[in-house]
């Protein structure tokens, strides 16, 4: 029993990370404030810059968000009506949206209880002569096996666009998500492992062609002034954001390997507790914790959720959880018409019920780890 009354952790708080950088993102905002160039310009320019040599591609494009980027990646591909791009039914909405919203289909293929990712091993049998691209998700900051997609793109002559939304810095055999697809997917969105404070997205290529189609694509088809070539849209990274996210960038990796120790420490305790699965670290990649998802195991027929029962007693101890997702994309009200149904990606449908997150964020303290891991141990009982 606790002696005394413990303040309540929150399954993430952005107000610490800003209390340590808030002088420098102070005095650099007023600077660009102060320079009257306030959407691209050298702020954005440098901040593209830094941030492909930090992921090691040719070319690094800033927009307005990681739907953007999603978005601007499939139209630099020429994906759209009559097309289909294969990808996960595990992931947050944008990454089927956006293959719709090109006018593409999107075709969901189930994923892997250990790694939650995309299962590669269906991957070919959803191949069809309509198939243009597949779009790993590095879901939660665990990356895909990079080069097995590579592989059966290659063989299949597919685009790879990676989603890389929850996994900035996070490696496959070295080498940096984002800089091994033909085009990789990042959002600057205010929680994720490199966050403005706005919104905000990249799309990231070593093929200098494509980034300049993203370039024409974002600044409405406009490759001059005032001439639009293709159908375009406004999607701008502004400056004070990439002022802030050139300061926070030099801070990421510090970030992620404190997202790390607490994952490892979690999963010490974790590891062993009956009726949860811990996620799983693998050796040959780097996790880079975006969230740290357990399963709350659930059994046929149960007429409770149990995940919901735990999350519910976590509240009551102070704890915050969240549920990253509960629906699958294939079985979402809007995606109805693509006639998916309940049973078709079971693994998909049984993470939907049983995952749950933890408070996950570099500043969580040793004594806040702690009382999440004695919460959830009581919550269990
Ligand atoms: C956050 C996220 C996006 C979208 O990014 P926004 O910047 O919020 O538009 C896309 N895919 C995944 C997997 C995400 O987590």
């Amino acid at each position: 029993m606790w002696c005394k009354r413990v303040n309540s952790i929150p399954a993430f708080d952005l107000t610490q990370q800003y209390k340590l950088i808030h002088e420098e993102v102070g005095r650099r905002t007023l600077e660009v404030l102060a320079s009257g160039h306030y959407v691209n310009g050298s702020a954005v320019e440098s901040f593209e810059q830094q941030f492909a040599a930090y992921l090691g591609t040719a070319a690094c494009v800033g927009c307005n968000s990681g739907t953007d980027a999603l978005y601007l990646a499939l139209r630099s591909l020429n994906i759209g009506s009559g097309d289909e791009v294969i990808t996960t039914p595990f992931t947050f909405m944008a990454t089927g949206g956006m293959i719709s919203a090109v006018g593409a289909t999107p075709v969901f293929v189930d994923v892997d209880p250990q790694t939650y990712n995309l299962d590669l091993d269906q991957i070919e049998a959803a191949i069809t002569d309509r198939t243009k691209a597949v779009i790993p998700v590095h879901l939660f900051g665990q990356p895909v096996d990079m080069t097995r997609v590579m592989a059966i793109a290659q063989s299949h002559q597919l685009w790879v666009i990676e989603d890389c939304a929850q996994a900035v810095g996070a490696t496959w055999q070295g080498q940096k998500v984002g800089s091994m697809g033909h085009i990789g997917c990042f959002s600057f969105y205010p929680t994720k492992n490199l966050g403005a404070c706005g919104d905000g997205g990249a799309v990231v290529t070593q093929d200098g062609a494509i980034a300049d189609r993203i370039r024409v694509l974002r600044n409405h088809g406009q490759p001059q002034r005032y001439c639009s070539e293709v159908l375009g849209i406004n999607s701008r990274l502004d400056a004070v954001q990439a002022a802030i996210l050139s300061i926070k960038l030099g801070y990421l990796d510090a970030w992620n390997a404190q997202r790390q120790a607490i994952a490892h420490r979690y999963s010490e305790y974790l590891r062993h507790l009956p009726g949860i699965v811990a996620p799983q670290t693998l050796a040959d990649r780097e996790h880079v914790w975006h969230q740290y998802t357990i399963r709350v195991l659930s059994e046929a027929g149960e007429s409770q959720n149990r995940r919901d029962a735990v999350r519910q007693k976590l509240q009551e101890q102070g704890v915050g959880s969240m549920v990253y997702y509960p629906i699958p994309l294939h079985l979402q009200p809007v995606y109805a018409d693509l006639g998916y149904g309940s049973g078709h990606l079971p693994v998909a449908e049984q993470l939907g019920r049983e995952v749950l997150s933890l408070p996950m964020f570099p500043e969580l303290s040793q004594i806040q780890q702690d009382q999440v891991i004695y919460a959830l141990k009581d919550s269990l009982l």
